[in-house]
Order: structure tokens, then sequence, then C-alpha cells
């Protein structure tokens, strides 16, 4: 085949981002659209594509290798897909009028011009570093790209001392702490909120945090730090509050991330109130026919509260991507939206969540009535059955289910995936009581703790 005609004719697909979204919209693009109709060219400023930074806390925790095992495909692979994928490459500006990027080579420093017919935007989420003196310190560290996760691991080979603080207590404060005490530390977490998991409910917070303390973590809630301490070698000793010193060997940094949308916000697209870009259901930027955007630097329609939320999560971005791809490719997809699922896990106490908080449905008008209950992770009487707590919301009046928050041991996580599908089919807890659940003794008791949990609170709603 001519080359140089078939570049004359076929359209060109710019991905800005190397990760989740970008690839996962890149490769299905391909599948749908050979390279002599379409010409891929993918720009990653990292050394790394399609990786897992979910896997991080695994891999420095020990129970997962890697990084290899982390890259769900290298550039080389990528490459073989006729995607022309340039990597340690950084789009520095987007120029919408023109359909055009200007990318800088981060070795040579050169840069250029690169046109497009059609721009995806996948530039992921930047994690907060708080401008706090010391925080640069050899011994602190961010857990965001797999380079953090290998300078983490190599810190902690050199390290003799085994203090460790991670401040922030979302899910990958949670994580990181279990990762180091995987590595013989003595670890406090040092949290802003007033209980840890703010994406649970207080009562649900203060739950993990005391099954956190009894798996010997030292838990320091409404603390902010206000610096990283060194010693005479430059190196991390302790983190300060305003009222405290924690001795500290080694920091981890888990304080949540933003939105990375400068470039997009340069270039004049829409962002919503919590800085992701915003976007229609084919994840296409409102306002932008051939601009398509997904995963971490967009915002998503909660489905629960009809409102626009910032979610940093690896699920959304792959399907974004998905849904992405398809479009680019001639296809037909939407992403509808989201219920909040999350599930995450501090030794063997597992936390689950998903659709609203209390405070969330206030927030949005919602009267609720909410119930809380304990059960059992299999039938009681069969080994290890374990205790499991499981809190429910539901409108009043109306009975449709809200959320629900769990926290238990084994078997209590996954658990919440029932409560959301039925969030996503809009089912009451009533309609939920009659769900035919599978069951045997060994992995739920006769009425497993979700049911438990819709028929208190469908009782709740009709006496509401
Ligand atoms: C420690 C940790 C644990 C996690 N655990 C989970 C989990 O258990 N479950 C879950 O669902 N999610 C988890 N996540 C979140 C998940 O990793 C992210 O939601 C997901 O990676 C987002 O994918 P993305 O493609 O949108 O963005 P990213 O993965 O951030 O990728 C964006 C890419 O764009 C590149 N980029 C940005 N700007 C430019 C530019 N201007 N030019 C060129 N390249 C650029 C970046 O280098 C980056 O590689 C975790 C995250 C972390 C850090």
């Amino acid at each position: 085949m001519n080359m140089s005609r078939m570049r004359d004719t076929r359209e060109r697909l710019v991905v800005i981002g190397g990760d989740a979204a970008g690839m996962s919209a890149a490769s299905q693009a391909r599948r749908l659209r050979g390279p002599e109709e379409l010409e891929i060219v993918a720009f990653e400023r990292g050394r790394f594509t399609s990786y897992s930074a979910c896997g991080i806390p695994y891999w420095v925790g020990g129970e997962v290798s890697g990084p290899d095992q982390l890259i769900a495909r290298t550039p080389e692979e990528h490459r073989a897909r006729d995607i022309d994928l340039r990597m340690r490459t950084e789009v520095m500006e987007i120029d919408v009028d023109r359909q055009r990027v200007r990318a800088r080579d981060l070795e040579s420093g050169a840069e250029s011009w690169t046109s497009y017919d059609k721009l995806v935007i996948a530039t992921g989420a930047r994690p907060i570093r708080p401008d706090l003196p010391g925080v640069d310190a050899p011994g602190v560290h961010g857990v965001q790209t797999l380079d953090d996760g290998q300078a983490l691991i190599d810190t902690l080979a050199h390290t003799r001392g085994r203090k460790a603080v991670v401040v922030g207590a979302g899910y990958i404060g949670v994580e990181m702490a279990e990762a180091l005490i995987n590595h013989g530390y003595e670890v406090t977490v040092v949290n802003r909120g007033s209980e840890p998991m703010s994406t649970l409910d207080p009562d649900m917070g203060r739950m993990v945090h005391e099954a956190m303390e009894g798996l010997g973590i030292t838990m320091v809630d409404d603390a902010a730090v206000t610096k990283v301490l060194t010693g005479e070698d430059g190196r991390v000793r302790a983190v300060a509050t305003e009222h405290a010193e924690y001795p500290a060997d080694v920091v981890v940094l888990g304080i949540g991330v933003r939105p990375e949308t400068a470039l997009a916000k340069a270039a004049g697209l829409p962002l919503g109130a919590h800085g992701g870009l915003l976007t229609d259901l084919a994840m296409r930027v409102r306002g932008h026919e051939n601009i398509w955007a997904g995963g971490d630097c967009v915002e998503v329609l909660d489905l629960v509260s009809g409102q626009e939320r910032h979610i940093a999560l690896g699920t959304h971005a792959n399907k974004h991507g998905q849904v992405i791809g398809t479009g680019v490719g001639g296809g037909y997809a939407t992403f509808p939206g989201v219920v909040g699922t999350a599930v995450s896990k501090v030794c063997d106490l597992e936390i689950a969540r998903t659709g609203l908080r209390e405070k969330d449905a206030r927030r949005v008008g919602l009267q609720f009535v909410s119930v809380t209950i304990e059960s059992t992770s299999r039938a009681g009487y069969y080994p290890g059955a374990s205790p499991m707590t499981v809190k429910m919301l539901a409108e009043r009046r109306t009975g449709r289910l809200l959320g629900v928050q769990i926290v238990g041991r084994e078997g209590a996580g996954k658990r919440v995936d029932i409560a959301a599908v039925a969030l996503t089919a809009g089912m009451t807890v009533e309609q939920m009581t009659a769900l035919d659940l599978g069951y045997a003794p060994p992995f739920s008791p006769v009425w497993d703790p979700v049911l438990v949990a819709a028929r208190k609170a469908a009782a709740k709603v009709r006496a509401s």
C-alpha cells in the first residue's frame, strides 16, 4: 500500500495520557478502525503505559510482585497494534481552533505541533501535595505512579528505623498502612477528618478507626499536619501537627487527588465545580464534537443524587475509555453515570460503600431512614463466621434505596455489589428483601446481611 497516499486520506486521533482511560480508548478505536482508516498518536509523559496504580499498595506490601506484573500493556505492545506511542512526551498546549497539540519531548526538550481530527483527553488526576515545610525531604513519598512505588520500596529497603506515618486516611492511606505493617513498621495514620474513610458516615468510620487500632495502628484524627521535620542528614524524622510530633523514618502521603485539567482549562474547555472536564453521556466534551475526555480528569453523573461528582477510580476510567474508543471508532456507546461504589481493605478488615452518605442525601434535599445491623459472613454455626456491620439508607415514603456501607472481615466487601445493582436498578428496600440471592452456610446466613438490613429499612420506611 502507498503510505503517503494513505496518510492523506485517513483521520488522525490524538490521545493525551497513556494509562487506563487513554489507552483503553486508543485500543478500542483501533479494534473498530484499522490503520488504513485511522492513525492513532498517543502522548505519555511518564515511562509506563496501561499500568495499574491500584496494585501499588499490594506491590509495596509484598503481596504481588512488580512493576512488570502491574503493566497490562507495554508501549511496544501498543505499537505492535499500530498505535504511534510517544513516551516521555508531554502535551503542553491544546489549540482547539486549529485542531492541534503542542508536545515536548522530555528527553531532548524538542517541541512540535501535531494536528488532530479527533482528540481524547485522558490526563488523569494529580495527587494533592500539601505545601508544607519539609514535604520534599527524602523519606517522604507519594504513591501515584509506578516510579513512586519503586522509590518507596527502595526507601523501605534502606531504612533502619521502623516507624512510619501515613498522612491521610482515605482508601489509599489505609491500604498503605497495611503495606507498611507488612514491612514490620509501627504505623501512625494522621487524618484531618473526624474519622478515617470519609467516604463513609462517621459512625461507620468509627468502626474502621477501632478496627485499625485493633490491628496495632495508631490513629490520630482531627489533626492537620503542619510540617515535616528533618534530621541532621536532611531525611524525615517526624511529622508535626498543631498538637504533637510523630516520629517517622518514612512518610507516605495519601491525601487525595484533583483532576489534572490545567491543559483543558487553558484551552477553554468546560470544567465543572470540582475542576473536572464536563462531558455528555458519550464522553464527548460538552460543546466540542471532536473532543472526548475520560478517566480521573472528568466529572461523572451521580445517578443517585443527580449531581456531578469527581470520583477518581480505575473502574470508571476503563469504562470511559471503552465508550470513547467506540465513539471514535464510529460506533455508539454511552456511560450513564455511577452510583459511587468502592471497596478497599486494611489487613483483614474490608470496607465498602455505594450510593449516598447521610450528608449527601441531606445536601440534595432527600429525606431518608437509616438502619444499621450486625450480622455474620457465614451461617453462625459454620467455621470462620465473622461479624459484619451493614448500614443502609432508604428514601422516606418511597423506600428507594439510597446507599449502603459495609464494614467487616472476609466476604464483607464485595457484598456491596448487591446494593450497587439494586441502586442502579432504582429498587426499593422492600423489593430488595425478596432478592433471590445464593445461600449455603459457608457463604452467608440464610438471610444475607444485606437482606437483613433491607428488611429493617423497609419496616422503618413503612413507619416513616
Ligand atoms: C495507590 C492507588 C491505588 C488505587 N486503587 C484503586 C482501586 O483499588 N480501585 C480503583 O478503581 N481505582 C484505584 N485507583 C485509582 C486508579 O488508579 C485511577 O482512577 C486510574 O488510574 C485513572 O486512570 P486515568 O487513565 O484516568 O488516569 P491516570 O492513571 O492518572 O493516567 C493519566 C496519564 O496521563 C499522563 N499525562 C497527564 N498529563 C499529560 C500530558 N500533558 N501529556 C502527556 N501525558 C500526560 C500521566 O503521566 C498518566 O500516565 C488507585 C490509585 C492509586 C494511586
